[in-house]
């Protein structure tokens, strides 16, 4: 059984999430941003509902195959 306060500190960790701002840049790369909007809702009886957008590097996080392509040192 999850205790009231244990409501309320979820409550309250996606209050603080969602509020602030998204990160600009990757700290990995430099590169801009996306953001994907993740939703959660509360487990408790307050039924909040919370969209946070998630930051995602385009580079790192989407990566692809590119890298297979990349020409051995010439001889
Ligand atoms: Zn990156």
């Amino acid at each position: 059984m999850i205790s009231q306060n244990m409501h309320s500190a979820i409550d309250n960790l996606f209050d603080t999430i969602s509020s602030e701002p998204p990160h600009g840049r990757c700290f990995k790369c430099g590169s801009k941003m996306m953001h994907l909007d993740a939703t959660f809702f509360s487990p408790g009886p307050s039924g909040k509902i919370w969209t946070v957008p998630l930051p995602v590097c385009p580079k790192c996080d989407l990566k692809n195959d590119t890298a297979k392509f990349v020409l051995p040192v010439a001889r």
